[in-house]
């Protein structure tokens, strides 16, 4: 089950609730995406839905009394108005939808509100309170500290409660527990401007904190939001205009300039240029005609189409890639596992070294005051929260599978960003992935007894069904029409080739091991190229030979992850072991392996993988037939994958073009998130150090202390923005 939790900002709240609802009888596992509010829960058997669903509404209630629970993300979606980047003038009227549940919904924006005031009327009295300090004679001293007081209830009263209601819960060690003690602590030494003070601050860095997380997630809500709004459908009546959600298969609709793309369809009627880039980043204009395919997301160029809506709204292309990226945050990276654990550690580390720092010394140092050592270790409480960490981290996750997603790559969870920057083997399949995939049949040479038709005629029969690139373009050479009814029995063996029955005739068409498997023998082949023997009834009637080209990219695509660090790029591929090599030194890979058939493939692979002990290993394929070894690598890549529900399904980063450069920008994007993850850390946990050192010392002012906790979380949270406005190294060198 998921759910959807709205108006989510508080990293604690966010930790309680995950394990609290993991602790419901029957909930099994629980993980909440503090980047995205969603909450996946795995149920036990024998429970009602119903029941879990409600006991969960009941309990984040009591928590956090403003966030609205939603089954459906349909209830929850904020709507931000269409302000927003995207494409110059491409781009659908009325509102964006932005999928993920972000802003403050109507009850909160009220909460919101009256917080606001609250905070203000605060810190106006704050104010009061020191004119009157320094204005009013000592005899109405009493007057100022009602009105510290006063700003000290008005910031401070629904931390007091929740503290309250929280250690009712069980859960002791959270932000407002700690702000409580210390306040009181402060009200305890008489500190009346502290106390306010702290809450103000405190008050001021949640509202801040707040905006900032919510602005986080909207920008990475817009960039991965691409799908449309509404669509035109042609009726009985005429065009009407109907919410895109309606769309259903087998809808005309017309799409006009600059309109995105509702649904995955058929041009009927109309030439126009796509822009793709929304979903594959690549801004270069795809001409489309009638008969073409035509995806959801894809904007409209420069004339009027006619579409015949092959998909409904929700199986299309642009709502399946973004209910992706958003699964993509519930599969929690290794770094946010570990602020979690960690964050569970710190806090109570920090509280208990408050109550040694509270009582040791003035036992123990002659001359030392209670009150001194009481003071410093309030400063000590009011620091010992790590919202900073635990905020940050899960939102750079989600920033990195956002700008990748801009690139038009789809990267299935924070865990694979991890593996992208630890790797240290790139393992390819050939045949569309490094090269075009596009073979064209430069020879064909029939042997004795055998007419060059005799050859085209059984070839062409022999990859009549075929899908593979070469069964294509055989077929595609061959221009012969075949009586579809005269074949049998026809099977495809993979690695190898086909084998069909044509009017009682076996018909082979296939690579040397094919043929060899049939008793039949070859003599040695110095053709340059993919060979294609073709058999008739057990006698070789002759051969094709095929060439492909390698990827414009390829080439700079390997070299550039050597210079990231990648130590080795190998190729295996299922073609003859001559093209293999050839291709792999003109590419410079540093090893190949040819005549591979697909389990070859994955005992390489095996091999590669418990070889490579300091590194991750990944495997690039084009997701077809290399499912197997998509499966065993660390992360699985699939090339060219933009409309392939089988590739989406089985790789775990999805590259929606066919450049191998995508390859490079993710393990860059990667990389750089790592680095704003650490440049997080050790911001945070600095500030923190500092503080506490200089409290340690005597040099501790608790105003600096709120100071530094907030703001190390607002800045973290600004920091981890930038992974979004990122530019890698490709569009760096572009003029
Ligand atoms: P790669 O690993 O290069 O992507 P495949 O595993 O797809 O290659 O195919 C391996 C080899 O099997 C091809 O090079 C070709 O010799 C043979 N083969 C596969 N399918 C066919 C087919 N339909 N017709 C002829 N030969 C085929
Ligand atoms: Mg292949």
């Amino acid at each position: 089950m998921k759910l959807f939790l709205e108006g989510l900002n508080c990293a604690n709240c966010a930790g309680k609730i995950e394990k609290l609802v993991s602790k419901m009888p029957n909930v099994r596992e629980a993980s909440l995406s503090l980047a995205t509010g969603s909450l996946v829960i795995e149920e036990c058997e024998g429970f009602a839905q119903e029941e879990t669903y409600n006991a969960v509404v009941k309990l984040v209630h009591s928590l956090e009394p403003h966030v609205v629970v939603s089954m459906n993300r349909k209830q929850a979606v904020a709507t931000a108005p269409c302000g927003c980047d995207g494409h110059e003038d491409g781009h659908n009227h009325g509102t964006h939808e932005v999928a993920i549940a972000h802003g403050p919904g109507h009850a909160q924006g009220e909460m919101d509100q009256r917080q606001k005031i609250e905070l203000i009327t605060a810190i106006g009295l704050f104010l009061l309170g020191f004119v009157f300090q320094a204005t009013l004679p000592a005899n109405l001293e009493i007057l100022t500290i009602g009105v510290f007081l006063g700003a000290y209830l008005l910031a401070g009263y629904h931390v007091i409660l929740l503290a309250f209601r929280n250690i009712g819960h069980g859960q002791i060690f959270d932000e407002n527990f700690l702000m409580t003690i210390a306040t009181f602590g402060a009200l305890v030494l008489m500190q009346w401007p502290e106390a306010a003070g702290v809450m103000i601050f405190f008050g001021i860095g949640e509202y801040f904190q707040d905006r900032a997380v919510d602005n986080a997630r909207r920008s990475i809500a817009e960039t991965i939001s691409f799908n449309a709004i509404t669509a035109n459908r042609v009726s009985p009546e005429g065009e009407v205009v109907i919410d895109a959600k309606q769309v259903k298969v087998g809808d005309v609709l017309v799409i006009k300039p600059g309109e995105k793309v509702p649904a995955d369809g058929v041009i009927l009627q109309g030439v126009s240029h796509l822009d793709t880039s929304p979903l594959t980043g690549e801004s270069y204009p795809r001409k489309a005609e009638k008969g073409d395919e035509i995806l959801s997301g894809m904007i409209n160029g420069n004339a009027v189409l006619k579409v015949l809506v092959t998909k409904d709204y929700e199986n299309s292309t642009a709502m399946k890639i973004i209910h992706l990226i958003e699964e993509a945050s519930d599969k929690k990276g290794k770094t946010e596992k570990f602020i979690t654990k960690f964050s569970h550690y710190y806090t109570p580390i920090v509280v208990f070294s408050a109550i040694a720092m509270a009582i040791i010394p003035p036992l123990v140092i002659s001359g030392a005051s209670w009150e001194t050592w009481f003071y410093q270790s309030l400063i000590f409480l009011v620091v010992s929260c790590p919202c900073a960490l635990v905020l940050s981290i899960p939102i750079s996750y989600f920033g990195g599978i956002g700008r990748a997603s801009k690139e038009g790559v789809l990267i299935k969870g924070g865990n694979y960003l991890d593996v992208l920057y630890q790797s240290s083997v790139f393992v390819f399949d050939k045949t569309g992935t490094l090269t075009q995939g596009e073979f064209k049949v430069i020879k064909t040479e029939p042997a004795s007894g055998f007419t060059e038709a005799d050859l085209l005629t059984a070839a062409a029969a022999g990859e009549r069904y075929s899908n593979h690139p070469i069964g294509k373009a055989i077929t595609a050479h061959a221009q012969i029409v075949v009586d579809e009814a005269s074949l049998k029995n026809y099977s495809e063996i993979p690695g190898k080739g086909t084998q069909v029955e044509v009017d009682g005739q076996m018909i082979l068409a296939g690579n040397r091991s094919l043929l060899q498997g049939h008793q039949i023998n070859l003599n040695e082949n110095e053709e340059e190229g993919t060979i294609v023997y073709i058999a008739i009834n057990g006698k070789l009637a002759g051969y094709l030979v095929l060439g492909d080209m390698v990827k414009a990219n390829a080439l700079a695509a390997l070299q550039q992850l050597k210079k990231l660090g990648v130590k080795k790029t190998v190729m295996l591929s299922g073609d003859n072991a001559r093209v293999a090599n050839q291709i792999g030194k003109q590419l410079m890979l540093d090893e190949v392996l040819g005549d591979c058939l697909p389990q070859d493939k994955v005992a390489a692979f095996e091999q590669i993988k418990t070889d490579n002990k300091d590194g991750k290993t990944i495997f690039v394929g084009d997701g077809m037939n290399d499912a197997p070894v998509l499966a065993m690598a660390d992360a699985g890549i699939a090339m060219g994958a933009l409309g392939s529900d089988a590739a989406i399904e089985a790789a775990d980063i999805i590259l929606m073009k066919d450049d191998p450069m995508d390859i490079v920008k993710s393990v860059d994007i990667a990389k750089y998130t790592r680095r704003i993850m650490i440049q997080n850390i050790v911001l945070a946990l600095g500030i923190k150090i500092t503080v506490l050192t200089m409290t340690f010392f005597g040099m501790g002012e608790m105003y600096l202390a709120i100071f530094a906790d907030v703001g190390a979380a607002i800045l973290t949270i600004l920091n981890t923005t930038r992974i979004l406005r990122y530019r890698g190294f490709w569009q760096k060198n572009r003029v």
